[in-house]
C-alpha cells in the first residue's frame, strides 16, 4: 500500500469545470505537494484555461491506495 501525492491544475473560474488531465507533478509527501501547489499559484504567468481563457489554479491532492483485501 502506498499513498501518492500530486499537484493538479484546475480552471480557476467557477463557471468552468476544466481540469488538466495530466498531473502537474508527483511529490514524495503531502507537505511537498502542498508547498509546490502554493509555489505554482504564486507564479505570475500561470497557464490559461484552454476552454474559457481564465487562469489555472493548482491544488495538491493525495491518492490513498486501499488494499484489495483488509
Ligand atoms: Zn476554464
Amino acid at each position: 500500500m502506498s499513498n501518492r501525492y500530486k499537484v493538479r491544475a484546475y480552471c480557476s473560474s467557477r463557471e468552468c469545470d476544466y481540469v488538466h488531465k495530466d498531473d502537474v507533478i508527483q511529490a514524495i509527501n503531502f507537505e511537498t505537494a502542498y508547498g509546490l501547489a502554493l509555489y505554482y499559484n504564486d507564479i505570475p504567468t500561470k497557464p490559461s484555461c484552454p476552454k474559457c481563457g481564465e487562469s489555472m489554479a493548482f491544488y495538491s491532492h493525495s491518492i490513498i491506495d486501499e488494499p484489495w483485501l483488509p
